[in-house]
C-alpha cells in the first residue's frame, strides 16, 4: 500500500436488540473493558429508543454513538422516520446507511440511499455506507458490477472533496448473520475494488484515506486475520457486538 494504515474503526450494529436497561448494563461492563484504548475508533449503533440516553452515557469516553438509519428530509409528514436534524441535535453525527436489511427487508433502493447519503453529508454527518452482493449475484459473477453500481449511486450526490467523510462498509449479504464469513481473499478483493473505484470517483488521495470496513459474521476468532488485510480498516459487527466481552475482544483484535 505504501501508506500508513488508516486508523482502525470497530463498529457495533445492534439492529433491533436491547432495551434501555440492557444498553446501560452493556455499557457499564464494556466501557471498563476498553478504557484507555485510544488508538482506534469505536462506535455503537443502538435502536433509536436507546440513542439519546447512550449519547449521555458515552460523554467523556472514546466510544461514539451512531444511528442505524435516518430519512433524508429535515422534518415533515413522514410517520415513523427520524431526521438528520434530530440526530445532530442530540450529538449524533455517525449514521449507518444502506444496510442490507434496509435494502432487502425494507426495499430501500439506490436512489433513496443516495438521497440519504447526500443529506447526511450536507448536515455535517459521517455516513457509514453499506454495500454488498447477494449470494445469487456472487454466483452469477456479478459481484464487482453490483459493488461498483451501489458505490457510484450512493456517492453520486456527494462532492469529491466530501467523499473523505464517508466510511464504506463491505457487507456481503450472504455473510450477514449467517455465521458464514467471506474468505480473506474474497474480502481483500472486494475492498481493493472498492478503493480503486473510490479513487476513480474522488481521486487517489481520498481513496487512500477512506476507511473501508468489513461486515459479515465477524467474531473474536476471525477479526485478527481480517484486520490484517491491506484494504480492511475495521469491522461492522452485528451479532458478536451484543455481548460486552465479545465486542471488547473484537476491539482489541491484535490480542486474539
Ligand atoms: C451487520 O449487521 O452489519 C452484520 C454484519 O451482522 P453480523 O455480524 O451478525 O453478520
Amino acid at each position: 500500500m505504501g501508506q500508513d494504515k488508516r486508523r482502525p474503526l470497530l463498529a457495533a450494529n445492534w439492529k433491533m436488540h436491547k432495551t434501555v436497561s440492557e444498553m446501560e448494563e452493556f455499557l457499564s461492563s464494556f466501557l471498563k473493558m476498553v478504557s484507555g484504548i485510544d488508538d482506534r475508533d469505536i462506535f455503537i449503533a443502538p435502536s433509536f429508543v436507546c440513542l439519546h440516553d447512550m449519547v449521555k452515557l458515552l460523554k467523556g469516553t472514546q466510544v461514539e454513538p451512531a444511528a442505524q438509519n435516518m430519512f433524508y428530509k429535515e422534518e415533515g409528514a413522514f410517520t415513523g422516520e427520524v431526521s438528520p436534524k434530530m440526530l445532530t441535535s442530540i450529538g449524533v453525527s455517525l449514521v449507518i446507511l444502506g444496510h442490507s436489511e434496509r435494502r432487502h427487508i425494507f426495499h430501500e433502493d439506490d436512489e433513496l440511499i443516495g438521497k440519504k447519503m447526500e443529506s447526511a453529508i450536507s448536515h455535517g454527518m459521517r455516513p457509514v455506507f453499506c454495500v454488498g452482493e447477494t449470494l445469487e449475484e456472487r454466483e452469477k459473477g456479478l459481484t464487482s458490477t453490483v459493488l461498483k453500481n451501489q458505490l457510484s449511486r450512493g456517492l453520486q450526490g456527494i462532492k469529491e472533496s466530501d467523499t473523505g467523510r464517508v466510511i464504506v462498509a463491505y457487507e456481503p449479504v450472504w455473510a450477514i448473520g449467517t455465521g458464514k464469513t467471506a474468505t480473506l481473499e474474497q474480502i481483500q478483493e472486494a475492498h481493493a475494488l472498492l478503493r480503486s473505484e473510490i479513487g476513480k470517483l474522488a481521486g487517489e488521495d481520498i481513496a487512500q484515506k477512506v476507511r473501508i470496513l468489513y461486515g459479515g459474521s465477524v467474531k473474536p476468532g476471525n477479526i485478527k486475520d481480517i484486520m490484517g488485510l491491506d484494504d480492511v480498516d475495521g469491522a461492522l459487527v452485528g451479532g458478536a457486538s451484543l455481548e460486552p466481552e465479545s465486542f471488547a475482544q473484537i476491539v482489541r483484535f491484535e490480542e486474539n
